[in-house]
């Protein structure tokens, strides 16, 4: 009997072996990582997957505590709940391995009681949860910068809006009318100067198009003066009923080589052309003042020369006709003032004749060949080789534009210089020029030459006489003919001035 017992006791102890050599089989195959905690929160057992995701060595876990690897209060009340309940079932919590970065994971426990139903400790599980936590966490990210860039977007269109109406309000509020034509040539924006300018309101305009506006009694004008297919760049005078005088410019807006329609801009010029009309009649009036004492003093001095008064010696000869000359100078100056007040006030009067070119520079060229001897220079002119057609000009004035150039190239030739002055044409036009190898314009004040008063720093410097406007004149009158003028110049080396007069048709005889 005993000896039953024995073998049946032997069995059973070789049973529990085999249980716990099973167990523990289990308890180390396990990837799952588990602990064993004793009451005091030390840990008595460990399977690898635990030390591994704790980052301790084989063994070296056993005996740390447990608040080691969690968060002091979290772990704490972890416990707190499984001795109470038994167990606590995937809470999540952060884990700190030893010497490495947090980990989220959720935590498993249950508790183990002895035999007097007395606790020995509880289980932990660990199932870690960075692989599922991560795409989260980046989800998250992802989502916190959508939003940043969400907010950024809408940053950035407040600011952009603030922009818009900053800029509105300065258009708005701009001394110059503005128009803007979309590239459908309709009525996109005009600012309140420019209604004011019309005596007009934006409603009743605004996406109107150019021809529309042809008829409208405010704007009409207006469309009517820069054309219905409103185009290109241009600058005008523009005059309004209530005596506005307005400068009208248009540019062609572009962006990426697209046409994205047309800007109008209005300036008042009403004061500056006031200002200007008063300065052209104040000169008129001074001159016309100083006209009849200088022809006064200019017959008085010819009678004193010509010894109509009575005898004078030679040095009081030399004193009037010195004085005689300034005095023709003064005329000249008044005379070219006069000119040019008449232009300004479009008074200046043409009569056209039909006539040929070629004598009134061939007279201009006679005019000048005393002084051209006095002053040791060669002229020469080169006459058209074929007959030329006839043209429309006032001969005196043309006279007066072939004079002027002449002199001057008189005027500003170095000591024996060479003038050549040319002439030669087409069916179309004429053209004339006059050449010489003087002074020159300086480059850097060429683009002021026809300008009124002009007079280069250089003929300043070398003390000639002249006004400055025998220039604006002769543009004027070129002009005037339907010509053109222009200059090339070389400082110190060569001047040419040109100017062309058009044709006149022959007519067909039968
Ligand atoms: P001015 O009475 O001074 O000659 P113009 O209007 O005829 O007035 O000419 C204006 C200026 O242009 C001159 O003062 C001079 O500086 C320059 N100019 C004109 N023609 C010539 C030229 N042939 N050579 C050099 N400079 C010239």
């Amino acid at each position: 009997m005993t000896k039953e017992k024995d073998k049946k006791i032997s069995l059973l102890l070789e049973d529990i072996s085999f249980l716990e050599s099973y167990i523990h089989d289990l308890f180390v195959f396990s990837p799952l990582p588990i602990c064993f905690i004793n009451p005091l929160n030390i840990i008595l057992e460990a399977n690898p997957a635990f030390e591994k995701i704790a980052n301790f060595a084989f063994g070296e876990i056993i005996g740390e505590t447990i608040e080691k690897l969690f968060d002091k209060e979290e772990i704490k009340k972890l416990i707190q709940d499984t001795l109470e309940q038994g167990f606590v079932e995937g809470r999540e919590i952060k884990f700190f391995p030893k010497k490495k970065e947090s980990i989220f994971c959720q935590v498993f426990t249950r508790n183990r009681t002895g035999e007097e139903s007395e606790t020995t400790g509880c289980f932990l599980a660990v199932f870690d949860l960075t692989k599922i936590k991560k795409p989260e966490e980046e989800l998250k990210k992802a989502e916190i910068a959508l939003l940043n860039i969400l907010e950024d977007v809408k940053e950035a269109r407040k600011k952009s809006e603030e922009e818009k109406n900053k800029t509105l309000a300065i258009i708005n509020n701009f001394t110059d009318g503005l128009l803007v034509f979309n590239a459908e040539n309709k009525l996109s924006f005009i600012n309140s100067t420019a209604e004011g300018f019309f005596n007009l309101k934006t409603r009743d305009v605004k996406n109107k198009s150019a021809l529309e506006l042809v008829e409208d009694p405010n704007l009409g004008p207006l469309i009517d003066f820069v054309g219905k297919e409103i185009q290109g760049v241009f600058r005008k005078e523009m005059v309004l009923k209530n005596n506005l005088i307005l400068e009208v410019s248009t540019i062609s807006m572009t962006g990426e080589e697209k046409n994205l329609g047309n800007l109008i801009i209005l300036h008042d010029i009403t004061r500056e052309k006031l200002v200007e009309r008063i300065k052209t009649e104040f000169v008129s009036l001074a001159a016309h003042q100083l006209r009849t004492p200088l022809s006064a003093i200019k017959w008085t001095l010819k009678m004193l020369l010509d010894g109509d008064l009575g005898e004078i010696n030679k040095e009081q000869r030399e004193f009037i006709e010195k004085t005689y000359v300034s005095n023709e100078r003064m005329i000249s100056l008044i005379n070219d003032l006069l000119d040019v007040t008449r232009i300004e006030e479009g008074r200046y009067v043409y009569r056209p004749v039909l006539t040929d070119l070629e004598p009134v520079v061939q007279s201009a060229f006679d005019f000048f060949q005393d002084e051209v001897k006095k002053r040791k220079l060669k002229m020469e002119f080169k006459k058209p080789e074929n007959k030329l057609p006839k043209v429309m000009i006032d001969v005196e004035k043309i006279g007066l534009v072939i004079q002027n150039l002449i002199e001057n190239a008189v005027k500003y030739s170095s000591p024996e210089g060479q003038i050549t002055i040319s002439l030669k044409g087409n069916r179309k036009e004429i053209e004339c020029s006059v050449t010489d190898n003087g002074v020159g314009i300086p480059k850097d004040q060429q683009e002021r030459v026809f300008t009124k008063f002009f007079r280069g720093v250089n003929v300043r410097r070398m003390d000639t006489e002249g006004s400055g406007l025998g220039l604006f004149i002769t543009k004027n009158i070129v002009e005037a003919h339907g010509g053109r003028i222009w200059f090339k110049s070389e400082e110190k080396k060569e001047t040419t001035f040109f100017f062309t007069i058009p044709a006149q048709k022959e007519k067909k005889r039968n």
